[in-house]
This record gives C-alpha cells, sequence and structure tokens, in this order.
C-alpha cells in the first residue's frame, strides 16, 4: 500500500510539473479552496517542532501574490453568511495561534491585504499555559542536561514512581494526553516553570494581538481548548472540547459567529459528533485537501506550507490528486456514523 502510495505520488509530481495551471484547474472545476498554514520556518523554540518545515516569510509574500494574482481572496464568514462565490475563490486560514503569526506573517498579510481567520486554543491565549507535547519536549531536551540538585530530584521522583531515567523516556515519547498531568509533576520536580519558560520566550499571542487584528479585518474561531488529539478522547470530551473552545472565543472576542477547526487529523471524526455540535457551529474545519465532506458545513483546507513546492505547484499538486480521487468516486469525504 506504502508503496502504491509513493508511486502515485511520484506520478502526481511529475504531471504536476508539466500541465498548465490554468488547464488543470478548470479541469478540477473546485469553486472554492482553503489554504491553511501554521507558523514561519526557523520561529519555533522548540527544537523539535522547529524541524517541521514551514514557509520563509519571504515564501509567504510569493504565496499571498500569487493568491491575489490568480484567485478572488474571500473571508470565512462569507461563507457562514452565504455570499455567493466569486470566480476561483480562495480563503485562508492559520491555526495554533503561535505568536509568530503576529510578529511574522501579520505583516505580510497586511502587505498583500489578505484577512485570514485565525484558529487558537483559548487556554493558550496569553500564554497562560503550554501544550503537552511541547511540555515533553522541555522536558526531554532539559534530561540531557541535568545540575546536581535537579538530578537528585529526579531520581527519587523516579523511585517513587517505579520508573527509571531509561523507561521514562520511552514512557515520555509515548505519553498519551490523559497522562499529561504527569509532565507537570515533572516540570517542577526539575526546577523548571513552565510560566517562566514563556515569559521569557513567548510561544501564544496575547488577547492584545488579536484584537489588534480582529479590528484589522482578520477573523477569529476556536481550535479545541487545549489541542488535545481527538482519536484519544471520548464523544463527550470532544463534544466538549468543541463547544467549550468556541463559546470562550465568541464570548472573550465577541465575534458573532462561531467558526471551528479540528486540531490535527479531522479523519477519527465520527458523525455522531457533528450530529452533537450542529446547532452550535456556523462552519468547521478539517484537512482532507480539495475533498469535500458529507456534512455540510465542514470544510477541508490544503496545508502547502510544508510541501516545499511553490504556491503555484503545491497547488496544482493538489488539484490533480482531487481529479484522480473524483475519478476512483472518492472525492467526497465520509465519516463513519
Ligand atoms: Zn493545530
Amino acid at each position: 500500500m506504502k508503496r502504491f502510495k509513493r508511486i502515485t505520488e511520484a506520478w502526481l509530481t511529475r504531471f504536476t510539473a508539466i500541465i498548465p495551471f490554468n488547464f488543470i484547474r478548470k479541469w478540477a472545476s473546485k469553486d472554492l479552496i482553503i489554504i491553511n498554514y501554521h507558523s514561519i520556518h526557523g520561529w519555533d523554540p522548540d527544537p523539535v517542532i522547529n524541524k517541521n518545515k514551514y514557509r520563509t516569510i519571504d515564501r509567504l509574500e510569493q504565496d499571498l501574490r500569487f493568491f491575489n494574482e490568480n484567485y478572488s481572496v474571500i473571508k470565512i464568514t462569507d461563507l457562514i453568511n452565504n455570499k455567493s462565490l466569486p470566480q476561483n475563490a480562495l480563503a485562508i486560514t492559520i491555526d495554533d495561534g503561535l505568536k509568530s503569526v503576529y510578529d511574522l506573517m501579520y505583516p505580510v498579510f497586511k502587505k498583500t491585504g489578505i484577512k485570514p481567520a485565525l484558529f487558537v486554543n483559548p487556554d493558550f491565549i496569553d500564554n497562560t499555559d503550554l501544550h503537552f507535547i511541547r511540555k515533553r519536549n522541555i522536558i526531554l531536551k532539559k534530561l540531557g542536561s541535568l545540575d546536581e540538585e535537579q538530578h537528585k530530584n529526579l531520581i527519587s521522583w523516579l523511585d517513587k514512581n517505579d520508573l527509571n531515567i531509561y523507561n521514562l523516556k520511552i514512557q515520555l515519547h509515548s505519553i498519551k494526553y490523559h497522562q499529561r498531568s504527569v509532565l507537570d509533576e515533572l516540570i517542577f520536580e526539575l526546577n523548571l516553570s513552565v510560566k517562566d519558560i514563556l515569559d521569557r520566550k513567548p510561544i501564544y499571542l496575547s488577547s492584545a494581538e488579536i484584537d489588534e487584528m480582529l479590528s484589522d479585518g482578520f477573523e477569529l474561531g476556536a481550535h479545541s481548548m487545549d489541542h488535545p488529539p481527538f482519536e484519544q478522547l471520548s464523544l463527550v470530551e470532544q463534544e466538549q472540547q468543541v463547544l467549550e473552545s468556541m463559546k470562550r472565543i465568541e464570548e472573550d472576542f465577541n465575534t458573532g459567529y462561531r467558526m471551528f477547526a479540528f486540531p490535527s487529523d479531522d479523519r477519527p471524526i465520527n458523525q455522531k459528533l457533528f450530529n452533537n455540535i450542529r446547532d452550535f457551529v456556523d462552519i468547521s474545519f478539517g484537512v482532507q485537501g480539495l475533498q469535500r465532506d458529507i456534512i455540510g458545513n465542514h470544510f477541508h483546507r490544503i496545508t502547502i506550507e510544508s510541501s516545499g513546492a511553490s504556491a503555484k505547484q503545491a497547488v496544482k499538486y493538489e488539484y490533480l490528486k482531487y481529479i484522480l480521487k473524483r475519478t476512483l468516486k472518492k472525492s467526497i469525504f465520509r465519516r463513519k456514523l
């Protein structure tokens, strides 16, 4: 299966290079595409996350100029308000609410006049807490450079918890969302402080920064309370994450609408959750490319930032992938009940 995927991808890349953009866009005949970004290359203080491929500032500007020249850029609220779409409509979203959005991406968006929708986690706004995987990464890094006192504290904590350094690292690598309180304990034992770390180098947007971007025409939605992997949650927990985060964003920032982007991959989300949240969500988003979803107000986005290719090539690749799926009668994303 993996080999088949690799061959298909190589085939798509080869065709992408030779087929003209306008031809392939017409062939795909998608009335709307939505592009999703996260951050800027090299910005992240977490060395593990920093390995992810993102756009440089220049590359982002090139992308946005390409979109302005070739698409009619719309806002997400246009979709909520059922405005009729212009030809070749395109919208942009940015997930995770990282500080790089304000510091590095916002000036580029200003320059090009494009107003994206931001999807943020209420638990992290104003740097009041840190995502559990980032905490895990801080601990793993610290384990390599413990001073005497930290080492002593750690050994006694490990003894109490029937662990040793070796299985600690293994367990940290496979830690699940529901086990995350152990990370706070460990951070305490290692004399580290999440507050100090975030004071020194804020990871997330502040409310003031969000307000400024909102007053400049950006839009705002929720991305769950604290970005858990949804496949590790019960249906009730999933529902709480969606509803509580949307309520917080709507109330704290007076948005007047309720948008939600699922954290990570939305493939495991069952139809049952959509049924339960239907009356409370104006629009939601996943990341299954150009496919349409069986859920009417759930839209998919494409992530071109990690492709390494130009916006033109990356979008062409997505069109071609979509055409292939359509040929195989897989252009609609169906969900388990
Ligand atoms: Zn995310």
